[in-house]
């Protein structure tokens, strides 16, 4: 197991920002760890990199106890902080250079990484010179030095902007063919292009775990209909896996299906055989963006 994190609490002073959080990660998971402001990403971020403490729980990477032995669990995880803090007035290559002498890395895997990162043009700048894109690159490369397994990212994209964004999320799903990627963000789209796996948390407690394809692959549909007339509830019990109906007003129902099937040829045959008239018919399937704003407003 790559990430173990087991019942994790964090308060500061009275405030509680991790409510028993708990969640693994396995070699080949990139995790989006999807959650509003304030939601405790980067508390969760912190003690797992050993920067800070949980007041109760467990925390393994890669089997290594970081509460215990933060120093060699921090040899396996790369980490790119919120705000990605780099030295501005140095140059590209004398910060690595100076990431690698920290990490006791050999000086070789300098150029391996501004390789991995696509750093070639833009190594002999100075960081400040460099778009915000380039600078995160920077924050990339710095991270995976020392050749972590593990990949913890605070908001890597965050301040980017739209074609920047669409090269890092694709840096990242690059990293993370060799390696398992925790990474926050508050956008759900991105979850969707990067990862295989999303985690939703809110107010410090983590509301869903899942894969990303489990989560696609929703077996409930929800199609509205409108009739030509006013229609009883009753009537609906025709349908085959209907699970909930509400209406409006009698003419519109909200019909939730438990089926992969597209029902709405059944809703057709359904109109005609009880001679209703249909007026409109709409599927309301939830995409992820939905789902996420209903789990966290
Ligand atoms: P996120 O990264 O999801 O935006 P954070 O982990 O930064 O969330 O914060 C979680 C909660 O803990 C927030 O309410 C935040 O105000 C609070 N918090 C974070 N760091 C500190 C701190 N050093 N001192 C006091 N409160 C903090
Ligand atoms: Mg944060």
């Amino acid at each position: 197991m790559s990430i173990k994190v087991i019942s994790v609490s964090k308060n500061y002073s009275n405030q509680k920002a991790l409510k028993e959080v708990a969640f693994s990660a396995d070699k080949g998971d990139v995790i989006g760890f999807l959650g509003p402001n304030g939601a405790g990403k980067s508390t969760m971020m912190k003690i797992l990199t050993g920067f800070i403490k949980p007041n109760s729980g467990e925390v393994f990477v890669n089997e290594i106890d970081v509460l215990k032995e933060p120093l060699k669990a921090q040899k396996t995880i790369g980490y790119l902080p919120e705000h990605n803090p780099l030295y501005a007035d140095m140059y590209v290559r004398e910060y690595l250079q100076f990431q690698a002498l920290i990490f006791k890395v050999d000086k070789s895997q300098i150029e391996i990484c501004i390789k991995k990162v696509g750093l070639e043009e833009e190594a002999h700048k100075k960081i400040h010179q460099l778009s915000k894109g380039y600078q995160q690159r920077v924050g990339l490369a710095a991270a995976i030095l020392h050749n972590p397994s593990v990949l913890i990212l605070d908001e890597p994209t965050t301040g980017l902007d739209p074609n920047q964004l669409v090269e890092i999320r694709e840096l990242i799903k690059e990293l993370g063919k060799e390696k398992t990627v925790l990474f926050s963000t508050h956008i759900m789209q991105e979850v969707e292009a990067v990862c295989n796996r999303v985690i939703i948390i809110k107010k410090g407690e983590i509301l869903i775990d899942k894969k990303l394809s489990e989560l696609k692959q929703n077996n409930q549909q929800t199609i509205e209909v409108t009739f030509d007339v006013k229609v009883d509830e009753p009537l609906f019990k025709k349908l085959p896996n209907v699970i909930t109906c509400k209406n409006n007003d009698g003419f519109t129902w909200q019909i939730t299906f438990e089926s992969k099937e597209d029902m709405r040829p059944k809703i057709f045959d359904f109109a005609q055989e009880n001679r209703l008239k249909i007026l409109e018919l709409n599927s309301k399937n939830k995409n992820l963006e939905t789902l996420f704003r209903e789990v966290t407003i």
